[in-house]
């Protein structure tokens, strides 16, 4: 009895335990647990023994490290020897800017990589694993992180396995474990003991956590919990955390990379230049091309887009669409088809049984959602006894079904468990049937659950009159296990081409039809796939109405005038399906497929069927991976949604999986990039609208930046080859840069998104992220900066202006040109100039407040006087510079405006 002291008891677990070797009842009996799970009071103080089932947060980097990083940038190194040499030379007040410079972006860059961590953090949070488990005899979901050493755990496919389980029970249970063992073939479980020595891959007789059932069903007694599992041993490997890169923000950090070398290498070209041919003094000529190198590298920008990206992540989390992988951010911006399940994401899933069809005729039944209240109607007249077949396909429907129905607070009935299954429960309830006393009668002893693959559940029960097997499913798949259909006073040959009349009738109105059948088991303890057909007798069928989503229909609509295509793929029935897909107006006539069709199709004419057709109906999951492969091969950038574990490959190859938060498994959510918290179609196109407003805030950002170092760069260029007056020292250079930086360099990331956001096609795959507009752009824009202030610098000099009062007056007007450029660019595609776009957003204004009064203080605050060598700017001079502001706005607006009504933007690709 050591043993049960040992694990239930007060020990620390024992992972060294052979569990696998034990027989199953030994394990119970070891954790003092049994089949009804342990109580709830036992649970609550196994847990405050052991502590939660979960592992340690990956390792994170202390918070100096992490700034210290922020240093780790050849960039930065250069710009920290440039310090050290303007010290040593006695050029203090450049040495300290610069050193403020690379202070102040690396404080961005630790809050803003802070932030986008946190966001991901509070994410992973949100998609925190569940387990079915007994508790005081009934089945209830906890969170995995709550189970004890002794929970009964029951496994079905698509599960993750919760901890290290002894199983007890197992049906055809298969479980994927190549986490653990690298073994890709999912291994066959059995309650029987192994060996004493089994390696892991051969312990037959446990669940490990982390590994996920690929098949069947299962249950076992929690062994090990947390840090004690197998995974928990070598929870560094599965530690791996999100890391905060994307394909775009790579592409970024190398163009950056190469950026700056070609920077530093044109910076000492220029050193030289100005040496040999300027005769400028070499600390002189140090300092200025260390302030250009500083001005033109953007370094700033991987920063500014990781912000971008993590603001992207909250925004869609806030429209319950949790992002599990980065790329996909940049990803849904350019999704072109969104392949979704119709039960329960384009429709509401709240189902009422509408008609019941047997060989006795049709009932119709009144009432509506999950109460169970309402007449059965049968030639217009409420019957004041159901017909006895109705009445035994009701019985069908209540005792293969795995749902209760509760009455919620206010009286609200739903369904707990499949919503289907629901509605059968209040229809049997109409038609006088009580789900207690009928369950309690006929106990059920075995089943073969619903699968996607096979589209029908049977179960098997004992009762007082001797064993029955009760089958419901896809009326196809159903009738063709049967040869003979019930009749009030026996049975007669199945009428196929009758039944098919009705389900086509029930299916063209958008009714979900289910087919029912049974036949008498006597004597049978056991249910198998290939037996369970025998002998089968038809009931009849059942119509329930699903309403389409009503936000489901905005966002359809919102796909089309976004040039995305959706696609309905379901197991249901084509008519049902095509009903539906004309109610959301998917297609006018929606073109439908059914899986066995598409299996007639080789994959060299699937693309061009794919893409016409709108509705895939009678699909399982293996069809879904090729229909995927087909789009991306005419290089669509394909969504797709998923919920089961044969779901799980479609998703990978799609390319943003998204798997159903509510019905979801664990499988279908690893395998994908995102989860729908509400399974709402309608919020995968609000992701899609998020990430699209991303891709277009992270372009803004690059053509606000680029043009400012731009300028400044061509700007000393110009002065340093043409023999001027330097018109910016490296001080105030560098002093342009810190201060555009930290303000309005930062609030391009928070844009809302512009109004035609949705109104425009998706980015083409592999499209530059500078098109060709953008460089016009940018070079357009430089320019003018350079025009900008060489004129106001020519006119302060003719004015009579001493140079550190025109140099002041430079610096101004290039701050406010990036003002105004900041207003230009905030709206990519429309006029600026409006209410909504002078407004701004309270980020925006909060930025140029800020910027004006670091402006005030460099042009009229004594010490800064001192330090920078600028002068106060008369008033009427700073009107001036505010005016050279707006011409530069109304020429760039005039300039969108031109373009785009020639045509000329979406020519040069935008
Ligand atoms: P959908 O794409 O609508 O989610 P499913 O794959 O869930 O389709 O179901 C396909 C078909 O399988 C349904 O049309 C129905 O006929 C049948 N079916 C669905 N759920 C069950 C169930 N719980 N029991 C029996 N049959 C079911
Ligand atoms: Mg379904």
């Amino acid at each position: 009895m050591g043993k049960a002291d040992s694990a239930a008891g007060d020990t620390t677990q024992d992972a060294g335990q052979a569990w696998h070797a034990l027989g199953a009842q030994a394990a119970l009996d070891a954790f003092e647990s049994g089949n009804d799970g342990l109580s709830a009071d036992e649970a609550a103080r196994r847990l405050a023994r052991h502590g939660a089932n979960a592992l340690p947060p990956p390792p994170r980097r202390h918070p100096a490290l992490r700034f210290l990083s922020q240093f780790n940038n050849t960039l930065i190194y250069f710009l920290l020897a440039a310090s050290v040499a303007a010290w040593a030379l006695s050029h203090v007040v450049d040495a300290g800017v610069i050193v403020a410079v690379v202070l102040v972006n690396a404080i961005v860059g630790f809050i803003q990589e802070g932030k986008a961590e946190q966001a991901l953090d509070a994410i992973r949070d949100m998609i925190a694993p569940k387990a079915s488990v007994m508790r005081d005899g009934k089945r209830i979901s906890v969170p995995a992180a709550a189970l004890v050493p002794g929970d009964m755990v029951l496994l079905e496919a698509g599960d993750q396995v919760p901890a290290d389980l002894r199983l007890t029970r197992t049906r055809a249970l298969l479980i994927d474990e190549a986490i653990l063992t690298g073994e890709s073939v999912a291994a066959h479980k059995s309650e029987e003991p192994v060996a004493d020595d089994a390696p892991l891959g051969d312990r037959f007789s446990m669940a490990y956590s982390g590994t996920l059932v690929a098949a069947g069903q299962g249950a076992g007694v929690v062994v090990a919990t947390g840090m004690g599992t197998e995974i928990g041993h070598i929870s560094r490997l599965i530690g791996q955390v999100e890391t905060l890169t994307t394909p775009l923000l790579r592409q970024i950090n190398d163009f950056g990379r190469r950026f700056t070398g070609i920077a530093i290498a044109i910076a000492a070209l220029l050193f030289a230049f100005a040496i040999l041919v300027r005769a400028y003094a070499w600390d002189d000529a140090l300092l200025v091309v260390v302030a250009l190198a500083v001005g033109v590298v953007p370094e700033g920008l991987p920063a500014v887009i990781t912000i971008t990206l993590a603001i992207g992540v909250r925004r869609m989390a806030a429209r319950h669409a949790i992002i599990r992988r980065l790329p996909a951010v940049e990803t849904l911006g350019s999704t072109s088809v969104i392949c979704s399940d119709k039960t329960g994401t384009l429709t509401r899933n709240e189902m009422t049984v509408r008609r019941i069809v047997t060989a006795e005729g049709e009932v119709t039944l009144d009432g509506v959602g999950y109460e169970p209240a309402g007449a059965l109607v049968k030639d217009g007249e409420p019957c004041a006894a159901p017909p006895h077949v109705t009445v035994s396909l009701a019985r069908c429907g209540l005792l293969c079904n795995d749902a209760v129905l509760v009455r919620g607070p206010g009286g609200l009935w739903r369904s707990e468990g499949d919503p289907m299954e629901g509605a059968l429960v209040a229809a049997a309830m109409k038609a006088g049937l009580s789900p207690e006393n009928e369950r309690a009668g006929q106990r059920r002893i075995d089943e073969i659950p619903f699968d996607a693959r096979h589209r029908f559940m049977a179960s098997l029960h004992a009762g007082a009159d001797g064993a029955a097997v009760w089958l419901k499913g896809a009326p196809e798949q159903v009738m063709a296990m049967c040869r003979e259909e019930t009749t009030e006073d026996g049975t007669r040959p199945l009428d196929e081409a009758g039944w098919a009349g009705r389900i086509a009738a029930a299916a063209s109105e958008g009714e979900r039809v289910l087919g029912f059948a049974w036949r008498p088991a006597p004597g049978e303890k056991r249910l198998s796939m290939e037996g369970v057909g025998e002998g089968l007798v038809f009931l009849g069928i059942a119509g329930f109405i699903d309403p389409p989503r009503e936000e489901a229909l905005a966002a359809v609509a919102e796909c089309r005038s976004a040039g995305i295509a959706v696609k309905m793929i379901t197991g249901d029935h084509g008519a049902t399906a095509a009903a539906i897909a004309r109610q959301l107006g998917l297609a006018d006539d929606p073109i439908v497929v059914t899986g066995a069709e598409l299996e007639a199709v080789s994959d060299a004419d699937l693309p061009a069927l794919a893409r016409e057709t709108s509705v895939f109906a009678r699909t399982n999951p293996e069809h879904k991976l090729r229909i995927v492969r087909a789009l991306q091969s005419e290089g669509a950038i394909v969504a797709m949604t998923g919920d089961g574990v044969n779901d799980a490959p479609a998703l990978k190859q799609a390319d943003v999986g998204i798997a159903m938060g509510r019905k979801g498994t664990e499988a279908a959510k690893q395998a994908s990039e995102m989860v729908l918290v509400d399974d709402n179609f309608a919020t995968i196109v609000a992701a899609v609208h998020e990430g699209r407003t991303v891709f277009d805030n992270i372009r803004k950002v690059i053509a606000w930046t680029v043009p400012t170092n731009g300028g400044e760069a061509i700007a000393i260029i110009v002065a340093l080859v043409a023999g001027l007056t330097l018109p910016m020292t490296p001080a105030q250079i560098l002093w342009i840069n810190m201060v555009l930086t930290v303000t309005l360099g930062l609030v391009l990331a928070f844009e809302p998104a512009e109004p035609d956001v949705m109104q425009r096609p998706p980015r083409r795959l592999g499209a530059p992220l500078l098109s060709a507009f953008l460089v016009w752009r940018i070079a357009l824009v430089s320019l003018l900066f350079v025009a900008g202030t060489f004129g106001i610098f020519g006119w302060a000099l003719w004015r009579g202006f001493d140079v550190d009062t025109a140099r002041t007056m430079v610096v101004n007007t290039m701050v406010v040109m990036e003002i105004f450029y900041l207003f230009n660019v905030r709206y990519m595609h429309t006029v600026s100039i409006s209410w909504r776009g002078i407004m701004g957003t309270p980020i925006v204004l909060a930025a140029l407040g800020a910027v004006t009064v670091a402006q005030l203080a460099f042009t009229y605050a004594p010490f800064m006087n001192a330090l920078f060598s600028s002068r106060p700017v008369p008033l009427l001079d700073g009107l001036l510079i505010v005016a050279v502001g707006v011409v530069l706005l109304l020429i760039l607006e005039a300039e969108k405006t031109f373009m785009r009504r020639t045509g000329l933007m979406d020519r040069l690709g935008d």
